[in-house]
């Protein structure tokens, strides 16, 4: 059960949320829990987290480790800085931001390389799927982004079903929908050679009301949640009704 922050909350909110949240998740042994503030509250989230099983992820990295970048932030800062996972290619980088496969690609290997566990984002367009194009443009980003990885970086990456027009906007995908592109996903690593199962969440739009009904699909093993996330009783309702799936 990852959250996605995006660009929301203060370090003081974010202390806030923690004092709110570790109690209520205290009993959640079912699930792992990822939380990936904005880069300027992951002090606060460390600190606040401690002593419990929550991880937490930045939302972007740069692939160099250090240099004139200004801006950015590297892998090695971020894990030094205590998260242990980050998102990267999210739909909103790739809208916004200019985010392509390509530098999907380079930023995932320097999160293996920072030693962290890169959650990378994958997703078709409304236009794709009316068009009946969400397979091959999901294949086109395998093959020109994570497909570049070796057998043994694939296995360690997690991957993130976020179709783009069920972002933010109430409207998710169906549980088959979202079950079929999960298991071409994993045909497609399969075919790769991949070893092992790979991870892979679901995310778009989901909340308590129909996050059981998506976990309930032995092809999702967790989801990757935006909105939803930011408050703490709602977020904590979020990670119980995943162990209830
Ligand atoms: C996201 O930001 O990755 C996301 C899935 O957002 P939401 O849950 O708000 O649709």
């Amino acid at each position: 059960m990852a959250g996605n922050w995006k660009m929301y909350k203060t370090p003081a909110e974010t202390a806030a949320f923690f004092e709110a949240f570790r109690p209520l998740i205290a009993a959640a042994g079912h699930c792992e829990i990822v939380i990936c503030p904005p880069f300027i509250d992951l002090p606060a989230a460390v600190a606040s987290a401690r002593g419990t099983s929550i991880r937490l992820g930045a939302q972007n990295l740069y692939w160099a480790k250090e240099g004139a970048f200004t801006g950015e932030v590297s892998g090695p800062m971020i894990r030094a800085a205590g998260a242990t996972h980050a998102i990267v290619g999210h739909s909103e980088r790739r809208q916004f931001f200019g985010e392509t496969d390509e530098t999907v690609l380079k930023r995932t290997v320097a999160a293996l390389d920072a030693g962290l566990t890169p959650i990378v984002c994958v997703g078709e367009l409304l236009e794709h799927r009316e068009a009946g194009r969400t397979e091959a443009v999901l294949c086109e980003q395998c093959l020109k982004g994570i497909a570049g990885l070796d057998e043994r970086q694939f296995a360690q990456i997690v991957i993130a079903y976020e179709p783009v027009w069920a972002i933010g906007t109430g409207r998710n995908a169906s549980p088959d929908d979202a079950a079929q592109v999960h298991e071409l996903i994993r045909f497609t690593a399969a075919r790769r050679g991949v070893p092992g199962r790979l991870s892979i969440l679901y995310g778009g739009s989901v909340n308590a009301g129909n996050v059981l009904s998506l976990l309930a699909r032995p092809e999702l093993d967790g989801v990757l949640v935006g909105g939803a996330s930011l408050d703490a009783d709602g977020w904590a309702e979020l990670v119980g009704l995943g162990g209830a799936a």
